[in-house]
């Protein structure tokens, strides 16, 4: 008789796991407020709340709210002046978005391997890729995880490039004491439903330089001047705002942020002593200068040749099965069909054939990091002890996969 769920046996959790997105009567009033206000727009007093604790709760001497962090991304590097002829670094391993961007401003996307032991761009490979048109890095704190910053603020500071941190996953991670959206020289946070606080859709630039916030709010606005008529539009662009509704739900999940952050850290302590305990599972180890991780993904290693050489797809249904929320994550980006596109090539710098770049290291992440997403964090300690409990079950009987 069989024993993994997937094939008929008995499942390890059968409860459900915390909801998300979560609310209450916080989110309820403010949007009610909001309401009836009737300011539905945008830079209304929600908005500029937001701005103004999202920038004190990061550290940042600037915070602007915009429509989402692909739209944040779009408006950091068209205020930098970022555009065609010009190069920019970005890691594999990451949501499109990060690459899109780059390409929505006419600039080409240089891919810089990962490091496997955090999954984020390996630093050490950075300088190789940097040419005489390179003007930007930027870094992605997957996960949570910040990027190596020491390295590469000094690899950015010796070539004169800027830093834009995606820290779309890391809100309220830390590297050495600081923030990170504080450390280069801007940088994105996403809202969208998936992400540690959300409004549905979302994003958030966050900057020290008061020329650059200036210039990123001039560039979600169509151009406008902070002290300009309405309708005079000194640059081109379109609209990025925010609209109240968002920045009153959001107001109210900052406030939570904390707190849920507390649980997910120790519910990923847990985790990570069961897992280091089961073979054919690899852990992720938290460096040291991480002073606070945000626990946006539970990430570890599936190890095939411990499983009956069964696909790291194969093992997620199994994962399912049982009842553990699990996905498997990115694909191999420089796969992407959109990098074949005439559009594309048009935009690019040099030939360079994505296809068929070797990044050996975002290959294996794709391969065989599985991910478990963060509302299953917010769960009670005995839940975790059900996700290990899964993982050792179906590799007991890894020959049913
Ligand atoms: C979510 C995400 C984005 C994009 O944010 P949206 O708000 O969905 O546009 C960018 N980068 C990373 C790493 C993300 O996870």
């Amino acid at each position: 008789m069989s024993k993994l769920a997937l094939n008929g046996g008995p499942k390890i959790k059968l409860d459900s796991w915390p909801e998300w997105p979560v609310y209450n009567e916080k989110e309820k009033n403010m949007l009610m407020e909001v309401l009836e206000s009737r300011q539905w727009g945008t830079l209304g007093p929600k908005v500029l709340k937001l701005n103004e604790k999202f920038a004190s709760f990061i550290h940042a001497g600037h915070a602007l709210s915009v429509s989402s962090g692909t739209s944040a991304l779009e408006v950091v590097l068209r205020a930098l002046g970022i555009g065609y002829g010009d190069e920019v670094i970005v890691p594999p391993y990451t949501f499109m978005a990060t690459v899109t961007s780059v390409l929505m401003v006419n600039a080409t996307p240089v891919f810089v391997d990962i490091d496997p032991d955090s999954n984020c761009i390996d630093s050490e490979k950075i300088e190789d890729a940097v040419t005489s048109r390179t003007r930007a890095i930027i870094p992605v704190h997957i996960s949570g995880t910040p990027a190596d910053m020491d390295e590469i603020m000094k690899i950015a500071g010796k070539h004169n490039l800027t830093v834009i941190e995606d820290a779309a996953q890391a809100h309220g991670s830390e590297w050495k004491g600081r923030k990170v959206g504080s450390i280069g020289t801007a940088a994105i946070f996403s809202f969208q439903l998936s992400k540690n606080i959300t409004s549905g859709e979302g994003g958030m630039i966050t900057t020290n330089n008061k020329e650059l916030a200036d210039l990123c709010w001039s560039v979600h606005h169509v151009g406008r001047s902070r002290n300009g008529e309405w309708y005079r539009h000194y640059r081109l662009s379109g609209n990025y705002r925010m609209t109240e509704w968002q920045a009153a739900v959001l107001l109210a999940q900052l406030e939570r942020l904390e707190a849920q952050g507390n649980i997910r850290e120790r519910n990923f302590r847990i985790l990570n002593d069961s897992l280091d305990s089961i073979e054919g599972v690899e852990t992720f180890k938290i460096d040291p200068r991480v002073t606070r991780h945000s626990h946006h993904l539970y990430m570890f290693k599936y190890k095939r040749e411990h499983f009956n050489n069964a696909p790291k797809t194969r093992f997620i249904e199994a994962l399912n099965a049982e009842g553990i929320p699990s996905g498997y994550g990115y694909i191999e980006i420089h796969q992407q069909p959109l990098f074949k596109t005439p559009e594309v090539k048009k935009i690019l710098t040099r030939d360079i054939n994505y296809e068929s770049l070797e990044l050996p290291e975002t290959k294996r992440a794709c391969s065989e990091t599985v991910w478990i997403p963060q509302n299953a964090l917010l769960a009670p300690e005995k839940d975790m002890e059900n996700i290990a409990g899964a993982i050792l079950k179906i590799r007991e009987n890894r020959n049913e996969l």
